[in-house]
């Protein structure tokens, strides 16, 4: 628990020690960075335990800037969601992993990519059209709608209003519905109510901890089993040692995210796994 307070005020500095100029220009870079091709993405395996066999991948945002390198997401995604940039971002991101899953829907060992994940700020899901935008990106790609994962906070949606709504509206489109960092908000068992989830990730604070019998690995425990009572999926993120592997399997966990069994890669390397993958 002491760690996790740790990370929390790291984060809280690298996100919010941004000086208003460099803000400004960060912001400005951003807009032309789309455009520019600067932005990629690359693709986390999510693997079942205990083999560790890739079942879906996560799509994460990289930016490379011509001057600085990789920028990392965990600086420029709140930029992008003050200025409002993330609803054109996220939309280019959506279509841009939706385009490739459909390609891997189609091509060798599709069978081993169940799903792909998608992140989805607050602010994009309170657009009013924001399903109707994703409805529009399945129809052209030509992605089946349950293979999109939709990975929302519990911060985003908690306060119910729009973003609810949007949830619910990408619920009945068939799309899935994962709960990102599951447990690091207010609500988090309120939310199982309200919110059509299908997905629980359990955030990498109580992954850390598992098995050493502290407060964080009790939740764990305990959160595998709401997830199994509620008859939905649970993820173990941030798995980086066969330790914490094991033992997540043996009480309980099934599906697994983490360095431990991969990094995020390019799609060439998801592409070239799915290959090995359907040639036995
Ligand atoms: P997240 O959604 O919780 O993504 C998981 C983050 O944990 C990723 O960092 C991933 O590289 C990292 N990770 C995975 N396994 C491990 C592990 O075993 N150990 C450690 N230490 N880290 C691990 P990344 O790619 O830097 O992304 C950070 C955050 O930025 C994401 O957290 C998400 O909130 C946001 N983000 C990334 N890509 C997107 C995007 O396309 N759209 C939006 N809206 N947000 C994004
Ligand atoms: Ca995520
Ligand atoms: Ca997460
Ligand atoms: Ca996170």
């Amino acid at each position: 628990a002491k760690d996790n307070g740790k990370q929390r005020v790291a984060r809280y500095h690298l996100e919010m020690d941004l000086h208003s100029v460099e803000e400004v220009r960060l912001g400005a870079q951003l807009r032309h960075a789309i455009d520019a091709s600067e932005m990629h993405l690359v693709y986390q395996p999510i693997v079942e335990l205990p083999d560790g066999r890739m079942v879906g991948v996560e799509a994460l945002v990289r930016w490379q800037h011509p001057q600085h390198g990789l920028v990392s997401p965990g600086l420029f995604i709140p930029v992008a969601e003050r200025n409002g940039l993330i609803v054109t971002l996220g939309e280019w991101i959506l279509r841009e992993a939706c385009q490739q899953a459909a390609r891997w829907q189609n091509g060798p060992g599709s069978q081993h990519l169940r799903r792909i994940s998608v992140n989805v700020s607050a602010r994009q899901l309170r657009e009013p059209d924001f399903a109707a935008t994703v409805a529009g990106i399945l129809r052209a790609t030509g992605l089946e709608p349950e293979r999109l994962v939709v990975e929302v906070t519990e911060t985003a949606v908690f306060d119910g209003g729009a973003a609810l709504e949007s949830v619910w509206a990408l619920h009945r489109l068939g799309v899935t519905i994962a709960l990102d960092d599951f447990g690091t908000g207010h609500s988090s068992l309120g939310l199982l109510r309200t919110c059509p989830a299908n997905i629980l990730k359990v955030d990498k604070s109580f992954v850390d901890e598992v098995g050493g019998g502290s407060d964080q690995d009790v939740i764990a425990t305990a959160l595998i089993q709401i997830a199994g009572g509620l008859r939905l999926d649970a993820i173990a993120e941030g798995v980086e040692s066969a330790g914490q592997a094991d033992h997540l399997h043996r009480i309980g966990y099934r599906y697994a995210q983490g360095f431990h069994f991969a990094r995020p890669v390019p799609a060439a390397e998801i592409t070239e796994l799915l290959r090995a993958e359907a040639a036995g």
